[in-house]
């Protein structure tokens, strides 16, 4: 295999795809494990010839842990580092391009600077640009000292690495050129007062420099294409990439609404609750996102993004049952 030496970015294989993309999300190993896991859910996809892969990114946690004497000690860990790293082993391992994510939440400018350096020098040119939710237990984002608040200022920094601006004064400085991609909520972010305020937000990632939208999870198509037209409303013209999760076990049930904030529809719960094993509600999880995917391809969104976890038996079903 030759390996290129460039890749094309996440917006050059939007405007040059032919069909609709296929794109899905792994998530770092626990610190300590290796990439083997990794390697054999890209194994099991690549043959579907997915466009590009994210790399999911993850804040260091603050842990309490009781010492002999009863009083609770104070422990910062990051229990998924690599994700830099990781996407770059990927991105000459497969020859593929490769979009880690990159947060607000627990870095400085300098450190996200930094990091951007090397992402430059390994010929990463892609980042998705997000803050983070608040750590856990709190429900309170709260900005790093010296870093961003929202995630519109990181890519506003992204976009002055672009046109050669750094931190501090360098001269006749080397353009980055990363393509930036943001987040959407067709069902609101949590945070948000209401869906109009979600979408200026939004705008301004835009206008800032975002050219892409790569949506949170949904699992009623309704919501994605209110959502689109309310963007489209808002002059948001940039592609909008649909996410989409399919349900893994009967824990979902409860912890997916809770965590992103998102609906379960009636018919899909009245299908989980008959479910009596995590493989009947996998089989569940699988036949509701396939139906998602078969819509949302005739509707002629520009590709799909799946979250996979990690797990990706049921995202070959889904992907061979609807590209
Ligand atoms: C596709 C996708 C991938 C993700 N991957 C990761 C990941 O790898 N790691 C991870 O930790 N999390 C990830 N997340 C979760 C994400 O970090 C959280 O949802 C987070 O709470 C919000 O991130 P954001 O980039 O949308 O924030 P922002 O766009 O900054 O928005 C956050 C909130 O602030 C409001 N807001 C934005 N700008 C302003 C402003 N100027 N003034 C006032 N209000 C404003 C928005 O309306 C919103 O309510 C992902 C989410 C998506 C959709």
């Amino acid at each position: 295999m030759v390996i290129n030496r460039k890749q094309m970015t996440v917006k050059q294989l939007l405007d040059t795809a032919k069909s609709q993309l296929f794109t899905f999300e792994l998530l770092p190993p626990l610190k300590g494990h290796s990439l083997e896991r990794i390697y054999k859910a890209i194994d099991r996809l690549i043959k579907f010839e997915p466009a590009y892969i994210n790399f999911t990114s993850h804040r260091n946690e603050v842990i309490y842990k009781e010492r002999p004497d009863g009083l609770l000690e104070k422990h910062t860990i990051r229990k998924r580092p690599g994700t830099i790293a990781l996407a770059a082993a990927v991105r000459y391992k497969y020859n593929i391009t490769v979009v880690p994510h990159m947060l607000v939440g627990g870095f400085t400018r300098q450190e996200t600077e930094n990091a951007l350096i090397e992402m430059n020098f390994l010929g990463i040119d892609d980042v998705l640009a997000l803050r983070g939710d608040p750590p856990k237990g709190s429900r309170v984002f709260i900005p790093e000292q010296g870093g961003h608040k929202y995630a519109s200022e990181l890519v506003q920094q992204i976009v002055d690495m672009n046109n050669g601006k750094y931190i501090d004064e360098v001269e006749e400085t080397t353009p980055t050129n990363f393509c930036i991609g943001v987040g959407g909520y067709p069902e609101k972010h949590l945070e948000s007062p209401n869906m109009n305020l979600d979408l200026e937000m939004l705008k301004k990632k835009v206008e800032a420099g975002a050219e892409y939208i790569v949506t949170q999870m949904f699992f009623e198509n309704s919501k994605f294409f209110s959502f689109l037209d309310r963007c489209r409303e808002t002059g948001i013209t940039v592609p909008i990439i649909p996410g989409i999760k399919p349900i893994v076990t009967l824990h979902d049930m409860k912890v997916l609404p809770q965590t992103f904030n998102i609906d379960l529809p009636d018919d899909l719960i009245s299908e989980l609750v008959k479910c009596k094993t995590n493989q009947d509600a996998w089989q569940v999880g699988v036949e509701w996102a396939t139906m998602q995917s078969k819509e949302l391809l005739s509707r002629n969104v520009p590709g799909i993004h799946y979250y996979t976890l990690g797990v990706s038996d049921n995202i070959c079903r889904i992907v061979k049952a609807s590209y």
